[in-house]
């Protein structure tokens, strides 16, 4: 029998390996980066069952526009006459409605608490001592009457479709931060959602994957494929093929580069943000997200980190130091006595988040394809759903069909227009 390759070792790939080799299988994770750094390991850790709301959704649309003026705002899309930025751009501009929210939220509760559970099973049995998952929920800030309707209404929704949603005033978020002054007119508290650190998760993965006998290929770049009718029979890179008899790509966002491979059309675009740790004096306890900047934070006792930003574009590699400045500049507005000294350059992350225009993942199986599957385009949430979407390419390759509603999350969506 020959292996199952998966293309991309992010979190989704290693949770996609991880579940495969569960259910005893050979697996191979080939990745064309070094597999120490990449989008999985130095965003926000955050898991969130509360994020029922794709990005794609009514008023991103007017928000991102006045933004794009501002070279320290949180978003900015990079202007370029490139076919596939148009097209993601329509899309995206198609899905900012209500009716979308309305139809993605039961699809994205669903997979979010299994995904939640899935973690809660993964500490049970590999203790929490590494991942430092911290399960004591999520608090969006709002300094600004305008950011109070916003959250407010989103904390309806979210206690409409049944999850637990708290409106805190000033007072009650003293009482979780209680080291120091939080600047802000209220907030809302989901207490069902987590945080926990995706760098230590990422090597607690390698290494139990690299212990029970998985191959991770670093530095090595799927080029194309070899193929048998409707099946993969080998993929290819610069050193040689590599034969496989199922194929799982969990690409970033590269993904849609793998898909124009095997010839479909998956829109997908990086979504590029940066974060940085910090000394956390004195000391921050609550994960937040300050919701009028866009900045996440989320301690882990002696040290916090800050992310934020979306920059669709194409420089990878590039750090916008004004977009840095910020986020950092968020820190002192809504924690004035903070200690922040502005990070030193080197010391700056940056990642690629993959954006889908409707703002929902691909999961499933390729179009036109007999072995072949995809889990990709996560988004701001690709940590909080790598276990289920990992899980369920694991079921589905060996033909289990659970009760998760999944059509909405199919691969061909666009393939088929
Ligand atoms: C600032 C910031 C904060 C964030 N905070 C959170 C958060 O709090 N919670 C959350 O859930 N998510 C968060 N995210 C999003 C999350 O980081 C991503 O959704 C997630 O890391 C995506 O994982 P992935 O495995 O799909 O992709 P990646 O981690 O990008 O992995 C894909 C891999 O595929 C490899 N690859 C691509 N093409 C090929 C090829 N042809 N051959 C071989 N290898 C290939 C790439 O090298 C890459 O390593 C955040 C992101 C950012 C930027």
């Amino acid at each position: 029998m020959k292996p199952t390759v998966v293309i991309g070792g992010g979190v989704v790939g290693l949770f996609t390996a991880y579940f495969l080799q569960q259910q005893g299988e050979e697996v191979i994770v080939v990745d064309k980066g070094d597999m120490e750094e990449n989008c999985s390991t130095g965003n926000a850790g955050m898991i969130v069952p509360s994020h029922i709301v794709p990005l794609a959704s009514p008023g991103m649309i007017s928000k991102g526009v006045s933004w794009m003026f501002s070279s320290k705002s949180p978003f900015y899309i990079q202007p370029r006459l490139d076919r596939r930025l148009i097209d993601w751009c329509l899309q995206f501009y198609r899905h900012s409605n209500a009716k979308h929210v309305q139809q993605s939220i039961p699809y994205l509760k669903g997979i979010s608490l299994y995904s939640k559970q899935l973690y809660l099973d993964f500490v049970a049995e590999h203790g929490n001592e590494a991942i430092k998952l911290q399960d004591r929920g999520l608090l969006m800030l709002y300094k600004t009457k305008e950011g109070e309707k916003d959250e407010a209404a989103l904390a309806n929704l979210a206690r409409e479709s049944g999850l637990n949603a708290e409106i805190l005033s000033k007072e009650d978020i003293g009482k979780l931060e209680p080291n120091q002054e939080v600047d802000v007119r209220g907030g809302v508290y989901f207490p069902d959602d987590a945080h926990l650190s995706p760098r230590d998760l990422y090597r607690l993965l390698k290494t139990h994957l690299q212990e029970q006998g998985v191959m991770l290929k670093s530095n090595v770049t799927i080029t194309g494929v070899e193929k048998n009718g409707r099946k993969i029979k080998a993929v290819i890179t610069e050193g040689g093929k590599i034969d496989c008899d199922h194929l799982m790509v969990c690409a970033g966002s590269w993904s849609g580069e793998v898909a124009k491979m095997l010839g479909f059309r998956l829109p997908m675009m990086g979504g590029k943000g940066y974060s940085f740790e910090l000394p956390n004096t004195p000391e921050l306890k609550q994960a937040s997200i300050l919701t009028e900047a866009r900045v996440s934070q989320s301690p882990y006792g002696g040290k916090v980190r800050f992310g934020g930003t979306m920059e669709i574009s194409n420089h990878v590699d590039m750090v916008n130091i004004r977009r840095v400045q910020g986020i950092f500049e968020s820190i002192k507005a809504y924690y004035p006595e903070f200690k922040a000294e502005f990070p030193a350059q080197d010391s700056i992350w940056k990642g690629m988040r993959p954006c889908s225009p409707d703002g929902l993942p691909y999961i499933g199986k390729a179009p036109g394809w007999e072995n072949v599957a995809f889990g990709a385009g996560h988004s701001m949430m690709g940590v909080s759903l790598a276990p289920a979407t990992g899980k369920l390419l694991a079921d589905l390759k060996i033909g289990k069909l659970g009760e998760l509603k999944m059509d909405a999350f199919a691969v061909d969506r666009y393939a088929r227009k």
